[in-house]
């Protein structure tokens, strides 16, 4: 059996990972604590680490992961904007990622995020169980019509612009590789986020798309657009969101992800005083939601993620090729970076 350390785990991981590691000859050593410099001693004596979202496989933590023997990381999720695949080459440790899992399931949860605020059932919830009826206040907006911009077509965007198209949304998008034959109308970025009501962004995270909305970006929106992020937080600059929610420029945020996330998302702080300000005021307006990066958070999805996180670890472990294995050079050219 090669003993995996499992970063990060919870017990909807463990659901779908036992009933496939055994046969596949892993041993699976469930850890709660996020991968960092600090807990990546608790790797000794695996082989291989597997992480999540929000681990850190920085510079700092992969050559203590090399000197710990550790000879691969298996990442359980697509983006893999955490992990610093030169170091990790340097080192001789080799990444793996799950590039698709269940797109359908990041695409409705922009959806679930998208009619809460347009019709407000986060408020209506709340007032009905405390016995308050009335409709003052939560008048809501139809899909149906409205310019929806998405940035980024690939598994996710894609799927997300089709549930826009029937709702009867007029959707167009912005990627620097278009699906042509898509049906979808592909504008520049700056006509993208002039012309949108609605904006979802379905990007990867990568220097080059670090605070795509930036304060200068959201000036050139549209009073009241409403903004969509499922991807990673740092596509968007979050003082900047903040202002221009308080402004009004902003109608409505639906947020599965936070640039400071790593330090309370899948973690109950509630017990906490938060220090986070940005996060504490975007909180605390009505016209915001925040889940806890959770879009890939169905029993799909999971199923999924398991079945091609264990098949990566056995092809490994078998010495054949691994389909899914990141490359620092081959990531760089693919996203055009030098
Ligand atoms: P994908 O690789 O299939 O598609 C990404 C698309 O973005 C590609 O078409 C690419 O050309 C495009 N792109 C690259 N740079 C761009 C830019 N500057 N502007 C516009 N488009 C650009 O990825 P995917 O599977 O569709 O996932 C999209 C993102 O969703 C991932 O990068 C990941 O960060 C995020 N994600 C989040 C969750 C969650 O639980 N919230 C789950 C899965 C994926």
């Amino acid at each position: 059996m090669e003993k995996i350390a499992f970063f990060d785990a919870r017990s909807y991981d463990r659901t779908y990972f036992d009933a496939l590691a055994p046969g596949a000859g892993l041993e699976l050593l469930y850890l709660e604590n996020k991968l960092t410099k600090d807990t990546a001693i608790l790797a000794q004596g695996s082989s291989a680490v597997c992480a999540f979202v929000n681990d850190d496989l920085g510079p700092e933590t992969l050559p203590r992961l090399a000197e710990y023997g550790i000879r691969a990381i298996a990442l359980r999720c697509a983006g893999y904007n955490n992990v610093d695949l030169k170091t990790a080459e340097k080192y001789g440790i080799r990444v793996f990622r799950v590039p698709a899992y269940s797109p359908a399931s990041v695409a409705e949860h922009a959806l679930a995020l998208l009619l809460t605020l347009t019709r407000q059932t986060h408020r209506a919830f709340t007032r009905t169980r405390e016995r308050n009826f009335s409709l003052e206040g939560l008048v809501g907006t139809n899909i149906e019509g409205k310019n929806v911009g998405v940035i980024g077509t690939g598994k996710v965007g894609i799927r997300f612009a089709a549930i826009a198209q029937g709702l009867g949304a007029k959707v167009c998008a912005y990627d620097p590789k278009p699906v042509w034959g898509s049906g979808i109308e592909y504008v520049g970025f700056d006509e993208l986020i002039r012309r949108a009501d609605i904006l979802s962004l379905h990007c990867p995270l990568t220097p080059s798309t670090y605070h795509l909305l930036s304060r200068d970006a959201f000036c050139s929106m549209k009073d009241g657009v409403i903004i969509l992020n499922t991807s990673r937080g740092a596509l968007i600059d979050s003082e900047a969101l903040l202002d221009n929610i308080k402004s009004g420029k902003v109608g409505a945020a639906g947020l599965d992800v936070y640039e400071e996330e790593a330090d309370v998302f899948y973690e109950d702080v509630s017990g906490r005083v938060m220090r986070d300000d940005t996060l504490n005021l975007l909180l605390s307006q009505p016209n915001v939601l925040v889940t806890s990066h959770q879009a890939f958070l169905t029993e799909e999805a999971l199923r999924a993620i398991a079945e091609t996180t264990v098949e990566n670890l056995q092809k490994f472990f078998a010495g054949e090729k691994v389909e899914n294995e990141l490359k620092a050079k081959e990531v760089q050219a693919a996203s055009g970076r030098s």
